[in-house]
């Protein structure tokens, strides 16, 4: 029995067409991007313990994640991760750090055992020409990155690996970094950039911690420009916030929390366009806005 004459024994040969179609189908494919072009998040991770409660941000971070194709893996830039260099994680099994203190046990005992993915990493290192980015055996996933992506994907099932944010390099070098992240949207990798835009713990004010909404005056008026740059693609206001005077010094003392958001920016593409979500000041010196780019 020749194949043509056993399938349509099996009944099988109107699938030959099929097959042959699909076959031309997967040499194009090879062509094109890999995947369709997946947005990138900026997300305001606030408080540690959004982690376990359930209040209007988990709910947000949820909906983001459910109205975004499932990726391949995640590429996480937090606000939690300093270093001396650029380094991603290229370990197989990333463990939960609960970067942290003063926290209930119930905060302590969260896991999130998502994997890791070294040949991304090792990917990700040989893509960046503009440095050297070195591969790290020893971090894991901070509370930067577990706390909010544990509510876009609670079941730990798609692959994180971060990207550390190197403290010696101005602001243009991290966007311009990111930038060279570009080609991951269109390979399946969600690139999160987690952090918050006004963060300035030492202003907090505790008495009002329960107050929804509440920012100090410089606190919303250094966000409505954030906004409005944002949203006017003037990258360069962004970038160069050290000059946009005293509202913004109070909104980002230090850059750790602010930079994540440059990454992200920094991927967004001529037709993308920013959206705003969990857009909420608390306790009068934090912002949670959060932005999806694409
Ligand atoms: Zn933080």
């Amino acid at each position: 029995m020749d194949r043509k004459e056993f399938l349509k024994t099996m009944g099988l040969l109107p699938l030959l067409g099929c097959a042959k179609k699909s076959n031309e189908l997967n040499k194009l494919n090879e062509k094109l991007p890999a995947t369709e072009k997946l947005p990138a998040l900026f997300l305001g991770h606030g408080s540690p313990m959004n982690a376990i409660e359930e209040n209007d941000f988990v709910r947000g971070f949820r909906s983001i994640g459910l109205g975004i194709e499932r990726p391949k893996a995640i590429l996480c830039i937090s606000a939690h991760w300093e270093t001396n260099g650029t380094y991603v994680t290229a370990m197989e099994n990333p463990k939960t750090i609960h970067d942290f203190g003063g926290f209930p046990k119930e905060l302590f005992d969260v896991q999130y055992p998502a994997p890791g993915n070294s040949a991304l990493a090792i990917e990700t290192q040989a893509m960046i020409k503009s440095t050297n980015i070195q591969l790290d055996q020893n971090w894991g996933l901070d509370h930067g990155a577990w706390s909010v992506i544990k509510h876009l994907y609670p079941a730990a099932d798609i692959p994180v690996i971060q990207m550390s944010l190197d403290y010696s390099k101005p602001p243009s070098y991290h966007y311009e970094l990111a930038k060279e992240l570009s080609v991951l949207r269109s390979r399946g990798i969600l690139i999160i950039g987690s952090g918050n835009m006004v963060h300035n713990l030492g202003m907090i004010a505790w008495d009002k911690m329960h107050l929804p909404g509440y920012g100090y005056e410089w606190a919303n008026e250094a966000s409505d420009q954030m906004k409005k740059y944002i949203s006017q693609k003037n990258h360069l206001n962004l970038i160069n916030y050290t000059n946009q005077g005293k509202a913004w010094k109070l909104a980002i003392p230090s850059p750790e929390h602010y930079l994540p958001l440059l990454y992200i920016l920094a991927l967004q593409e001529e037709n993308d366009h920013p959206e705003f979500f969990n857009d909420t000041a608390v306790a009068g010196s934090l912002t949670m806005t959060s932005v999806k780019i694409g």
